[in-house]
């Protein structure tokens, strides 16, 4: 049997697109296969993003703030102005949503395997699974292949690396209003470390550990500093209610490069994520517009899906020094959230500024370190 689309990987981005067909009727008469490795779906992240008003995921969301701080030594900045708030939501409810339009479709299935290996052919695409194999007319891919990227010398590879703690306090210790984006007010230890609260109520919390460096650390390192600064926080009384860890890819790595005709590589795996800041969420939902766009169309060919654009030149930019560089930083947010105002770095990070307003965003980061990276290039 041949299907009309197979997935691979049920995760975010095959999960954004399959939400957005069923809405557009785009899966009547079609069939669909979804590859996924493990056998059941847990709220397993927390995703947050920015947004102005009113939004798509709003009926979905944990908690939306009006005020998210830039902490740093002796500057503290809201970086919510002009209309943006700082939007979460849990994955479980995201993969619930979609699951439940997945199950009344008898045309969508799912089988438990993991994806070895596909190639294109002339009119299909054939996907290896270590149990069996399927044809595809078209095929979304969404498993990341480490491999080439890890030790890309043209695309160093930056880590987001994190782990977090949902605490509960028995009085009410958190300012629910505030969430804080970054306070880089924890030692740097030769990286980029800082701390990432999200008060849900005014006893609970996420409160994560995070930096953007190229080596992990020990697991145990983590959670002594989230510790720590819950003390230094005054906040020395609080169950752990549950965990979160994450790891995301900075790299500028082309991943779109490998787009084929009738084979689109999605989410993560597709370059979705956002090299500076590892942000994926909202570029999802963008470029999952785009793919319903094409799938209408009918005529459906994904060799020119994405390619690289001038942000993509300032990612590579951005990672390279930081990369080199790793220590500065807090000094280049620092100088970022000092001198511009947030409403033009969050344009910026959404890609949706204009060229003066990233002279200026670039005129306040450190010179020398982005001249050094530009020569290197
Ligand atoms: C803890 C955490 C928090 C995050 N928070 C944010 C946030 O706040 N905002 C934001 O924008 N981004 C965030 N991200 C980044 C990004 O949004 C997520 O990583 C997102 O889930 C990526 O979507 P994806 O579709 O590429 O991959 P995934 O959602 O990871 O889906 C990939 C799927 O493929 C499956 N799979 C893997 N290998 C195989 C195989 N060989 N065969 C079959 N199936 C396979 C996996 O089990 C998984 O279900 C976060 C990431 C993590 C890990």
């Amino acid at each position: 049997m041949r299907y009309d689309f197979i997935f691979s990987g049920m995760g975010l981005s095959s999960l954004m697109i399959l939400h957005k067909m069923i809405q557009s009727d785009l899966c009547s008469g079609k069939d669909i296969l979804i590859i996924e490795a493990e056998k059941e779906k847990h709220n397993d992240r927390t995703w947050c993003f920015w947004e102005k008003g009113e939004g798509r995921w709003d009926s979905l969301l944990k908690k939306r703030w009006e005020q998210a701080y830039f902490v740093a030594d002796d500057i503290k900045v809201n970086c919510l102005k002009d209309g943006y708030e700082y939007k979460m939501l849990e994955s479980k409810s995201f993969y619930d949503l979609v699951l439940n339009e997945i199950s009344q479709n008898d045309r969508i299935q799912v089988v438990h395997e993991k994806m070895v290996s596909f190639s294109e052919k002339e009119d299909f695409v054939w996907i290896v699974t270590e149990e069996n194999h399927y044809e595809a007319n078209y095929f979304f891919n969404s498993v990341l292949n480490k491999s080439e990227f890890i030790e890309n010398i043209r695309y160093p590879l930056l880590q987001q690396h994190f782990a977090g703690w949902f605490v509960r306090s028995e009085s009410a210790v958190f300012d629910d209003n505030k969430a804080v984006f970054m306070d880089f007010s924890v030692g740097q230890k030769g990286n980029t470390r800082f701390m990432y609260v999200l008060p849900v109520s005014a006893r609970e919390a996420l409160v994560e550990y995070t930096l953007f460096s190229p080596d992990l650390i020990a697991q145990g390192e983590y959670e002594i500093e989230i510790e720590g600064y819950l003390k230094s926080q005054g906040i020395a009384e609080f169950t752990i209610v549950a965990k979160e860890k994450g790891n995301i890819p900075m790299t500028a790595y082309p991943f779109w490069n490998k787009n084929s005709k009738r084979t689109l590589y999605i989410g993560t795996a597709g370059g979705w994520t956002k090299a500076s800041t590892g942000y994926t969420f909202k570029n999802s939902d963008k470029l999952s517009d785009r793919v319903i766009g094409r799938v209408k169309v009918g005529k459906i060919d994904f060799r020119d899906f994405k390619k690289a654009e001038r942000f993509t030149f300032y990612d590579s930019l951005f990672v390279k020094v930081l990369f080199g560089e790793n220590s500065i930083g807090k000094n280049l947010f620092t100088g970022m959230f000092s001198k511009v105002s947030p409403e033009k770095i969050l344009r910026f990070l959404d890609e949706e500024s204009s060229i003066v307003e990233e002279i200026e965003i670039i005129w306040a980061c450190p010179k020398w370190p982005f001249i050094k990276a530009l020569f290197k290039k």
